[in-house]
C-alpha cells in the first residue's frame, strides 16, 4: 500500500508508539512532521534517519500539545512546509497515577489539556484542509482505558474516554467528506510510558523488573505479553487504507484480549 503524495502529522512522535506509527506511514511512503519532545539532537538524528531511510520529507515542530495556539500553529505550518496534512494522528500523551483523593490538581489539568483537549484541537485545525481536498485520516491513539478503567487513574482513563466520544462525533459530523476519524485501542505498549509505571512497582514492592512486568501485564491482559510500537503502526496503516474508507467512529482494540473480559 502507497502512501505517495499524503502527508501526516504525527503528535508525540519523539519516542514510542507516536514513533512506531510514523515510522510505519514513512515505510508507505507519506511524508512525516514529527512532534513531541525530547534531545534536540536525538530528534534531529530521528528526523534525518526517517527521511534517509524511506526517501520522504521529515520536518519536526516542537509544539506543547497542552497548548492551543502552539497546536494550530504547527498545523498551519506544516501545511505551507508539505502542502497539506491528510492524515492527523493524535498521540501524545501522558500519565499519572494517584487515588482520586490524592489526585493534584494541576496533573488532572495536564492530562486532560495533552490526552483529551490536544486531540480536539489537533482536529479542529486539521479538517478544514482535509475538507478542502475531500480525503482525510484522523486516528487517535487512545488506549484499553477509554474503554475500561483501572484504579489510580482518573485523569487518564477520563481523557480516553473523552477521546473516544470525540471521535465518534467528528466522525459522524465528517462522515461523507471523505474523512474517517478512528480511535486505536492499545493494551500494554512497552515505552517510556510503562517504564515509569514498571520502576514505580519495583519500588514500592521491592521486586524485580521481571517479576514487575509479568505482573503487571497479566492482571489485565489474557495475552501475558507486549503489543508492540510497529504492531500500532501497521493497524495505523491499515486504517490509512482505501479498504478501512468506511471504517469511522469507532475504538479498534490491539489489547492481547484485556478489553474482551
Ligand atoms: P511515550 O512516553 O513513549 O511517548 C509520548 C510522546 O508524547 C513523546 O514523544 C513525548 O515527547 C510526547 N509528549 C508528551 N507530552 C507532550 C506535550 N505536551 N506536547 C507534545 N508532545 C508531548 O508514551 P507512549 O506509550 O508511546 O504513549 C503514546 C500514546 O499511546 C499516549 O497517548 C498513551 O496514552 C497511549 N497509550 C500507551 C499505551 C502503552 O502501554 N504504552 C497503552 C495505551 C495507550
Amino acid at each position: 500500500m502507497s502512501l505517495n503524495g499524503k502527508v501526516a502529522l504525527v503528535t508525540g512522535s519523539t519516542s514510542g508508539i507516536g514513533l512506531g506509527i510514523a515510522r510505519a506511514l514513512a515505510a508507505a511512503g507519506a511524508d512525516i512532521v514529527l512532534n513531541g519532545f525530547g534531545d534536540a539532537a536525538e530528534i534531529e538524528r530521528l528526523r534525518s534517519e526517517l527521511a534517509a531511510q524511506h526517501g520522504v520529507k521529515v520536518t519536526y515542530n516542537g509544539a506543547d500539545i497542552s497548548k492551543p495556539a502552539e497546536i494550530a500553529a504547527m498545523v498551519a505550518e506544516a501545511a505551507k512546509a508539505h502542502g497539506s496534512v491528510d492524515i492527523l494522528v493524535n498521540n501524545a500523551g501522558i500519565q499519572f497515577t494517584a487515588n482520586v483523593e490524592d489526585f493534584p490538581d494541576d496533573r488532572w489539568d495536564q492530562i486532560i489539556a495533552i490526552n483529551l483537549s490536544g486531540v480536539f484541537h489537533g482536529i479542529k485545525a486539521a479538517v478544514p484542509g482535509m475538507k478542502a481536498k475531500g480525503w482525510g485520516r484522523i486516528i487517535n491513539v487512545a488506549s484499553a482505558h477509554g474503554l475500561v478503567a483501572s484504579p489510580q487513574k482518573a485523569a487518564y482513563v477520563a481523557a480516553k474516554h473523552g477521546v473516544l466520544g470525540l471521535t465518534k462525533v467528528t466522525a459522524i459530523e465528517l462522515a461523507n467528506s471523505g474523512i474517517t476519524v478512528t480511535a486505536i485501542c492499545p493494551g500494554w505498549v512497552l515505552t517510556p510510558l510503562v517504564e515509569k509505571q514498571l520502576h514505580a512497582r519495583m519500588e514500592r514492592d521491592g521486586k524485580t523488573l521481571e517479576q514487575v512486568t509479568h505482573e503487571l501485564v497479566s492482571e489485565k491482559q489474557p495475552m501475558v505479553k507486549f503489543t508492540t510500537p510497529e504492531q500500532v503502526g501497521g493497524l495505523a496503516l491499515f486504517l490509512c487504507s482505501d479498504a478501512a474508507s468506511t471504517i469511522t467512529g469507532v475504538p479498534l482494540s490491539i489489547d492481547g484480549g484485556w478489553t474482551a473480559q
